[in-house]
């Protein structure tokens, strides 16, 4: 069995840390999904015809900055901390047979010149291979007997109060101007906002949260740092 890429995923992500851990955590998160030039522009027109009408798209993908590490049957999800090991069919980790990661993302727009998608409340990485793209479906795919929720509904997702700090806000607008190729530029709203959230969900290994210190993610063509605080977090500055 061989598997091709149908596209390459460009991410406001260049770098694992600050990734949010699921899809649609962060619904200023962008990507812009491109084709391979394995066939031409209007062969992926064509498949991509009537997708417009959905909002959501599930998208599979390799994570394939995972590959290198291998996979093993037992994780340590960090929504529980780090402290305890789940069998990794009930975790969404990407150490997984295989490395293929499902990721169910908004439709922001469609460009049928280009072409390409793109998509809000990525969890993806810079560059990811994409393999596949479904229209959700809300009658089939939110089944009305999904009633348990396993380990995740002890293990909440982790917030953090967040400030900013003088100098981070007087830097948003310097943030905003540093577009990235290929990428769509944000404004200074959506700089801060996206900015906020992804700090607010405390990117932290699972068993450093509770602690003090300083952290650094990489985000379009800029570095945010922050201060976290027990689950206070201060944004020290955008550079
Ligand atoms: N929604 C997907 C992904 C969940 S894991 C799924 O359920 O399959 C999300 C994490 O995967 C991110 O926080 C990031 O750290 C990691 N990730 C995203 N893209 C990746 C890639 N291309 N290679 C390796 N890891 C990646």
């Amino acid at each position: 069995m061989e598997i091709e890429a149908v596209g390459t995923m460009r991410t406001c992500f260049p770098e694992k840390f600050g990734i949010p851990r699921q899809s649609g955590l962060a619904p200023l998160a962008r990507g812009v999904l491109r084709f391979s030039p394995s066939n031409p522009p209007a062969v992926w027109r064509d498949a991509m015809r009537g997708l417009e009408g959905f909002t959501h798209a599930w998208t599979t993908f390799v994570f394939h900055q995972a590959l290198q590490d291998g996979w093993k049957s037992l994780v340590r999800p960090p929504r529980l901390g780090g402290k305890e090991k789940m069998g990794v069919w009930a975790t969404r980790s990407p150490h997984r047979p295989n490395f293929l990661g499902l990721s169910l993302l908004e439709i922001e727009s469609i460009d049928f010149d280009e072409p390409s998608i793109l998509f809000r409340g990525v969890d993806l990485l810079d560059g990811t291979p994409v393999l596949d793209i479904r229209p959700y479906h809300p009658d089939h795919d939110l089944p009305k007997s999904a009633s348990r929720d396993g380990w995740i509904a002890h293990a909440p997702q982790p917030r953090a109060l967040v400030d900013w700090s003088p100098q981070a806000l007087e830097e948003i607008p310097t943030a905003a101007a540093r577009t990235v190729p290929g990428m769509p530029a944000y404004d200074t709203h959506e700089v801060r906002a996206l900015v906020e959230s992804l700090v607010s969900l405390d990117p932290r290994p699972g068993h450093l949260r509770g602690g003090t210190g300083d952290w650094a993610m990489r985000l379009l063509g800029f570095d945010v740092k922050f201060r976290m605080d027990s689950d206070r977090a201060t944004i020290l500055s955008l550079e």
